[in-house]
Formats: structure tokens, sequence, C-alpha cells
């Protein structure tokens, strides 16, 4: 149906999801597309954070782009121009380097926001058209700990491996660095029933929203959650609530494990973390006795150099409880990206081919080859996580261009004062979006995109289910989809259109082919079960298969079914305290405000809410730094310094300070944040770095 801007695509008032959150809230939107509702939907139950009521707003944002930017050399002026002329610009460009440097002088960067669709056809742009290795997504800095642990455990990577429905059965539940009472409000609903059972445990430094409904409250130095863990482990055997049938039935490996948890005696613990043992003894016992408990993982305890085997520990804890894959227990990772868990499944991460396959899998490559019509060996190898790609721009040997889709590095990324260094020593930087956020300023070409409510996609929530959002509003005259954008550089790269189809469903189509057979296999699921309402959790091995909202019931993803218990030692955080930077520095969310804040910042209710970066001290950690509540300070580290509004806050460690991330220019918490990478998920550790505090 064709129709005007500003009246619906589909029908008189569209179902849809919200386009923030993993939590993909159930909503509508009417026919000015500021009109949003939220509908009943098994996430949600109606209910909407500020973020989601308001997501309309940028729909009709007087910020939108509607035409392509270009710049055309460094230091002049963007400037408007058509959709062909900045195609050539780019394709031309890219085509230069290349035959100059080589494939690999051109990266990719994704984002976990993106469509299922989208985030397939980039790995496969990259891959294909580019034959590039240099992809990489900014989940790296979201999911990536979790999802490692995940793999070495259990053998599979799915945030919530359960309905997270099901929590709201639970007795008992261990929130771990999550504050889902400011980041997805409507998750609390499912806490309700352990919140009232006094069965409600929240980790973090500080008091947060979340901590504030917590039956037990443990705050641990920032970077100590792994020694925490440990505690708790050694308490669970210790004070007999260890599972021994499970153990020896469904798992390998404890042993190992606890000849390093047996010295994790809980004194010990309380002089490393600061949390009493009284009180790790009532968090084991809490969860110990309860009939149906969880432990979730989310960033405050996985963005770390240490994330993995942090996660690793709790999951440890977890399973000598007996907990993973029975039935109304469990352990889960909270995912926080819209498409955080779809995103990392199909190919846009530096180490992976779609289904969650292993890109140095010969027999991956053999299959996505054989779906996308190349040879095999034609495919390249791993490349530099996200970090390394963005440390490597404009390097001898690192990429002399960049292509940047659904994300905001120039705000988002570790240390960013250097990203932005590295960003502008770049030969070409290309952005797709929809407002001119930070990372686009710098850019040489901006090519203006669609909107979750103008265009047809998939998304994965952070309980493994695949949603269907369709197309409700026209876009605006002068945009296009990132499909069609990467459709229109693969074919002046030389490849045939058909192998880049702009169309989401029929991306789809081969996204099915594509990762069949694989972990995260989606090729029983299509738009028309998606259209009928079903509620498909992936694996979906065929169109007959009803979908596996519950894994590891029957056994874990091991060849052997169990799971496996993973030996971690602490060792604090990678950059410790000194007398020149004597205090921590955790940086996190609020409510009002969505990642970098390029989109939120530019709705006047959330902006007006919090429009500004604030550090929460201590008033006794400000008394002796000479700040005061109300004021601006600077934070000072290693690496860079920020300044943010003084905000005393009495129940914060006094050893701790915190800073939402989402703020640009002077006000990036991530100017100080320090870039030391996990071994083994390359996670940068945003959660902890020394700084001092000095008055502006
Ligand atoms: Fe729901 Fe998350 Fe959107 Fe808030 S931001 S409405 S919690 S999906």
């Amino acid at each position: 149906m064709k129709t005007g801007r500003g009246r619906l695509a589909v029908a008189t008032r569209a179902d849809t999801h919200c386009p923030y959150c993993a939590l993909q809230c159930g909503m509508s939107v009417d026919a000015d597309g500021a009109g949003i509702s939220g509908r009943d939907f098994p996430t949600n139950r109606g209910g909407l954070c500020q973020k989601g009521w308001t997501a309309g707003a940028l729909l009709t944002s007087p910020h939108r782009l509607t035409t392509p930017l270009l710049r055309e050399r460094r230091g002049a002026p963007l400037r408007p121009a058509d959709w062909d002329e900045a195609l050539d610009f780019v394709a031309t460009r890219l085509r230069a380097l290349r035959a100059r440097h080589g494939a690999d002088s051109v990266g990719i960067f994704g984002g976990g926001g993106l469509t299922n669709e989208k985030a397939y056809l980039l790995g496969k742009f990259a891959r294909v058209a580019l034959g590039t290795s240099q992809i990489d997504y900014n989940g790296r800095f979201c999911m990536s700990a979790a999802a490692a642990a995940g793999i070495k455990a259990f053998g599979a990577d799915r945030g919530l491996p359960f309905p997270v429905t099901d929590l709201g059965e639970a007795d008992a539940v261990l929130l771990a660095g999550a504050n889902v009472s400011a980041t997805m409000p409507p998750f609390m609903r499912h806490l309700r029933a352990a919140e009232a059972a006094g069965g409600l445990i929240v980790v973090d430094p500080r008091r947060t929203p979340t901590a504030e409904h917590a039956a037990l409250h443990l705050q641990p130095a920032p970077g100590t959650d792994l020694a925490l863990a440990l505690g708790l482990l050694h308490i669970a055997v210790a004070d007999g609530h260890a599972d021994y049938a499970y153990l020896a039935g469904r798992t390998t490996g404890f042993d190992e494990v606890w000849r390093i948890a047996a010295s994790w005696w809980p004194e010990r613990v309380e002089a490393v973390t600061g949390v009493a043992a009284a009180d790790q003894r009532a968090a084991v016992r809490i969860l110990g006795e309860a009939r149906r408990a969880y432990v979730l993982t989310a960033r405050g305890t996985e963005q770390h150099a240490k994330g993995v085997d942090t996660v690793s520990s709790w999951i440890n804890f977890c399973l000598t409880l007996g907990l993973p894959g029975r039935e109304g227990s469990g352990f889960g990772c909270l995912t926080g990206q819209g498409n955080g868990q779809g995103g990392r499944e199909h190919g846009q991460k530096a180490d992976q081919l779609p289904g969650y396959r292993k890109i140095d899998d010969p027999a991956a490559r053999a299959h996505v080859a054989g779906v996308w019509g190349v040879d095999p060996d034609s495919l390249p190898g791993p490349g530099r996580s996200a970090y390394e790609l963005l440390d490597a721009l404009g390097t001898p040997s690192g990429p002399k261009a960049l292509l940047v889709f659904g994300s905001n590095i120039a705000v988002s990324a570790p240390n960013a004062g250097h990203v932005a260094e590295r960003l502008a020593s770049l030969d070409l930087l290309v952005t797709a979006d929809f407002v001119l956020s930070e990372t686009s300023s710098s850019a040489d070409v901006v090519f203006p995109v669609t909107q979750w409510a103008e265009e047809d996609g998939t998304m994965t929530s952070l309980e493994g289910r695949v949603l269907l959002r369709q197309r409700a509003l026209d876009a605006p005259e002068g945009v296009r989809t990132d499909l069609a954008l990467l459709q229109g550089l693969a074919v002046r790269l030389g490849q045939p259109a058909v192998r880049f189809p702009a169309e989401a469903e029929t991306v789809f189509e081969e996204l099915r082919r594509a990762s069949a057979g694989g972990i995260a296999d989606y090729s029983g699921v299509t738009y028309d079960r998606l259209r009928a309402g079903e509620a498909l959790h992936w694996p979906v091995p065929g169109t007959d298969h009803p979908g596996t909202p519950r894994m590891f019931l029957d056994g874990f993803g091991h060849p052997d079914r169990r799971a496996r218990f993973v030996p971690v030692e602490h060792t604090g955080p990678a950059e410790r305290v000194d007398d020149r930077f004597p205090l921590y520095a955790t940086t996190g969310r609020v409510m009002q405000h969505y990642q970098s804040g390029a989109q939120t910042r530019l709705v006047p209710e959330l902006n007006d809410a919090q429009p500004e970066a604030f550090v929460e001290v201590n008033p006794d950690t400000a008394e002796r730094f000479g700040v005061q509540d109300g004021q601006w300070a600077t934070v000072v580290s290693r690496r860079g310094e920020v300044r943010a509004r003084v905000r005393c806050v009495p129940t914060i460690r006094l050893d701790t300070v915190f800073l939402p991330f989402h703020f640009p220019g002077a006000q990036r918490a991530n100017l100080i944040t320090n870039p030391a990478l996990d071994p083994t998920s390359r996670m940068p550790e945003f959660k902890v770095c020394a700084v001092r505090l000095v008055p502006a």
C-alpha cells in the first residue's frame, strides 16, 4: 500500500516492539508515529519504561537525517549529496584503498541494535563484497564475556536459556551487576515473587534503585566479584547446600574448582571484597533453601578484563547449587542491547559465521560458502576484536577506511580520546545513521537510514525468542534501509544485486539456510510463523519444530551433555589504586538514556530529566577531595579526564565513584575508562579504573 509520511504502512494501528533494549517490550504505534502504547506481551505485560513511551519522538524528530552527507576532503564541511553520488564516492574510495593496501584495509563496525537481517548481511558484505577479515561490533563491549563463559560451561550461549516469565515463579534471585530497575523497569515485575519472599539479592558496589528492592544487598569493591563468587561456592559446600547428586550426574570438573574455592573462606572474602561474612552466608542460605532459584549476571560483573573468569565463577557457584538446566531454576545473563542476542549469532563478529558458527571451522566455512555461492577458500579468517580494530585504525597494518553501522563509537568505546584520534587518522570514515551522532559528525560520508518502525526485520530478545518487527510507517523521503545501502555498495563493488537482497524477508530466508545445523539454528523460523504470533525460541531446526523455550533440561551443549566447571583464580582489577589515583570509578546507565545517548538525548522529555553527566560520590569522599554536591568536578584517570556534576550519595562505597556513560564531549565517561582486554572475550575493562577527583 502506498502511503504518505505520517500514515501507517500496514494498518490503522501497528503492533511492534520497542527500539531500545533486549527486553523488546511489546508496543503499538499509531498513525503519526508519536502515539505509543504498551501492549500485552510476555516480557512487559503492557508496561513500558520512559524510553519506550517516548520512542516515537525520534520518528518525527527535527534532527532526523534525510539526505546523504558528504565531505570532499578532511577539514571541509559536510554537504548534502544524492544517494548515487555518495555511493559512487564511497565505492571509488574503497576500490582504490583495496587495490593499494589489500582487502583488510577496509574495516566494518556493526552494532547490537541491528536486526538479524542487517547483522547477517553486514557479515556477508565484509567477507564476500570486501573480502576483509576486519569486522566486529559493539556487542563485544556488551555481551562477549557472558557469551564466552556460557560456551565454556554449557557449550552454548543464549542469554536466558529459559523464558523470562519463568523468573516470576522464583522465590530467590541473585542479580550480579544488574540494575534492571533503571535499565529495563518492566523486568522488575518478573522479580516480584522473589522480592515478596525475601529472596531478592543484589550484588552491586552502588545502592542502585534495584538494590532498594533487595532483601540483601552485597556491595563488593569494584573488580572483586570473582572472589565473592568463589566465597559463595565455599559456603555452599561448607554449609551443606551443594547438590552432590547433580554434580555427579550433570557436571564435570568440580574437584579442580573446589581446590581453589576451598581457600576462599568467608573472612578472607570479606577482607578482599568488603562484603560481610554473615551477608555471604545469608545469600547462600537464601538461594540454597529456595524451591526455585536463579543467578543472573549483567554488565556490572561482566565488563572487566577478567570478565569471562568472573562469569565462570558465578556459573561454578550456580552449578554447585544444582540450578542450571533444572526447570524452575537456572543461570542466565541479561542481554542489554535490543538485538544483543541475535546480533552475536549471525556473523558481524570477527570470529564468526552465521548460526553461531566459528569462522576457523572448515565445515562451517564450507556450509556458509555454499549458501553464499562462493569458494570457501575465498572467505577471510578471523579479524581483530572491536577495541583492537579501533586501536589499529590508520596504523600501517590497520584499516584505512571504516564503515560504521548502528554504533556511536566516539562516545561508547573505551579510552574514547584515543579512539577519536584513530578515527581522525582514517582515509575514509562512513556511517549509516538516522541522526547526526558524534561519530557521524566526524565522518566523510553519512547515509541516512530507516529506523525501527519504518522497516521490516527480526530481533532476538534476551530470552532467545525471535520477534518480527514489521514496518509500521513509511520512512521520510530520501531515507533508505541499511540493506538497500549494502546492496548499493555491493553492486558498485562488482557483486550481483541478487546476492545482497534489499528486502528483509528475502535476507531472512537466506539466513535460515545459513544458520541451519548451527548452534543458533533459525531454519524453522519463518516470517509467516512469526506473523501468526508463534513464540519461537532458538534453536528451531525445522518448520514443524516448536522452538526451544527451555534449553539444557535434557542435557547441556557439550558432546557429553554435561556442564563444565571452569577453574578460575581471583586477580583483581587490571589497574590498582595508588596515591595519585586513589578511587575506583565505575560506569553504567540511567533510566532515561540508552547506550551512547545519541538517540535518547534528542528526546526532549528524556534529556530534560537527565541532561548532563554526573558523578556519584559518598559525602565523606567528596569532603576529602574538596568537591561539593551540585558543583562540577573533574574525574581524572591515567588516560584522560571527564567533567561531571557531583551528586553526593551516602550509600555508595567510600572508595568508589560512579558515572553514567551516555554523554558526549568533555562529559564522556569513556575518556577515563581502561581498555585492558579480557584474554578470551576481548571485553574491555569498562567497570573499574583508578581515578582522583578534582574540583572544577
Ligand atoms: Fe522495554 Fe527496554 Fe524499551 Fe524500556 S527500553 S520500554 S524496558 S524494551
